[in-house]
């Protein structure tokens, strides 16, 4: 059987080994000690936060028959919320989201899905692939302290754009391609508190301030967690602030979160910060994934589409089809 190594296991790493598990001997590697990838979830006793993703749309036929099951079995949540839209300070618009547009999450969290599609896949977790030789026919991949992972027919990178680009080595002919996806930052501000939050919303869209987003995590549909508030930065103020001190961080944003909902939220009985350096990017043309047959180096992952969810898995499953053409 072909042997496959898949850098990475977001939703994309995961999908594709799913996909290609009866074609192909799969290993999948993850450098985290967990699996989700940016579809994240942070701990901190009582409370629970989706730092990464907050939510997903399907509006493609693929995703949606992708995810058909997964809503069956509740590892995915319609989350009809009471939105907001905030344009500085001032609450602009107000609906509740609902079946005509239906917003998703992992229940009971966002890395459910993950988990789910992890199950019976040989996923080696915490082990970076940190270099890659050719070996006669094979690709012979190396970890951090220099130890070999062992030696596959396929490497595919399911990693962000610039982990891909530094991992996969020059005779890759899309090299190019990866380079043209700029990946922005974004900051994640988690906050816990004892009682129940006083907003009249679940999710907020913010406009005008250097935060974009904030989201009641606890009001999330299966959850059953102490309140918690999730905020995140503006791309354009992470990206500007990205190497500033990690309190100056907190601290400011903190301050936005309040000045935005009205509300003093620095008596939060937990307050962390975390970085993403490479957390989303904006639509792109081009193919949905990267495959060169001759070298057998190909790359997936929401940055050859767009910054979602949707987009990982549409890149998945265009990845999964070529290679199957070629097994
Ligand atoms: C702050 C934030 C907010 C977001 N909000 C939304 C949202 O509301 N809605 C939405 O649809 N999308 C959102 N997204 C985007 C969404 O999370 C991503 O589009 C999607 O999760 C990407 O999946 P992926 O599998 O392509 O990549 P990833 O999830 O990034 O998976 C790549 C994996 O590769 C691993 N890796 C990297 N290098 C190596 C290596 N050398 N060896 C081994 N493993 C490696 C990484 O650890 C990672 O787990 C958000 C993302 C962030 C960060």
């Amino acid at each position: 059987m072909t042997k496959i190594a898949i850098a990475g296991a977001g939703l994309a790493g995961l999908a594709l080994a799913h996909s290609l598990r009866e074609q192909a001997d799969i290993t999948v590697f993850e450098k985290a000690r967990g699996v989700g990838g940016r579809m994240a979830t942070r701990y901190a006793d009582p409370w629970q936060f989706d730092h990464g993703a907050q939510f997903f749309t399907a509006l493609t036929e693929p995703f949606q028959r992708f995810l058909a099951p997964l809503i069956e079995s509740g590892i995915v949540m319609r989350w009809d919320a009471r939105f907001a839209e905030f344009i500085g300070a001032e609450q602009t618009a107000h609906w509740q989201w609902d079946s005509t547009r239906p917003h998703y999450v992992g229940a009971p969290k966002m890395n459910a899905v993950a988990k789910h599609l992890a199950a019976g896949l040989d996923i080696r977790l915490a082990t970076l692939i940190d270099s890659v030789s050719r070996n006669g026919d094979y690709w012979t991949l190396t970890d951090g302290d220099g130890e070999s992972l062992g030696a596959f027919d396929w490497l595919v990178s399911t990693a962000p754009a610039p982990q891909s680009a530094a991992l996969l080595p020059p005779e890759f002919a899309h090299h190019s391609a990866i380079a043209g996806a700029e990946m922005r930052a974004c900051f994640a501000l988690m906050l816990g508190f004892d009682g129940p939050l006083p907003f009249d919303w679940d999710a907020a869209h913010v406009g005008g301030a250097d935060i974009s987003w904030m989201s009641v995590n606890s009001a999330k549909p299966g959850r059953d967690t102490a309140p918690s508030l999730l905020v995140h930065s503006t791309n354009a103020w992470a990206d500007a602030h990205i190497e500033d001190d990690h309190d100056a961080v907190q601290a400011h944003l903190l301050s936005e979160a309040s000045r935005i909902s009205g509300h003093d939220l620095s008596s939060a009985a937990h307050i962390a910060v975390h970085r993403w350096l490479y957390a989303n990017l904006p639509k792109r043309e081009g193919p949905a994934a990267l495959i060169d047959p001759d070298t057998q180096l190909a790359a997936c992952g929401d940055w050859c589409v767009q910054g979602r969810v949707e987009a990982a898995l549409t890149s998945a499953i265009a990845l999964s089809e070529n290679l199957k053409a070629l097994l």
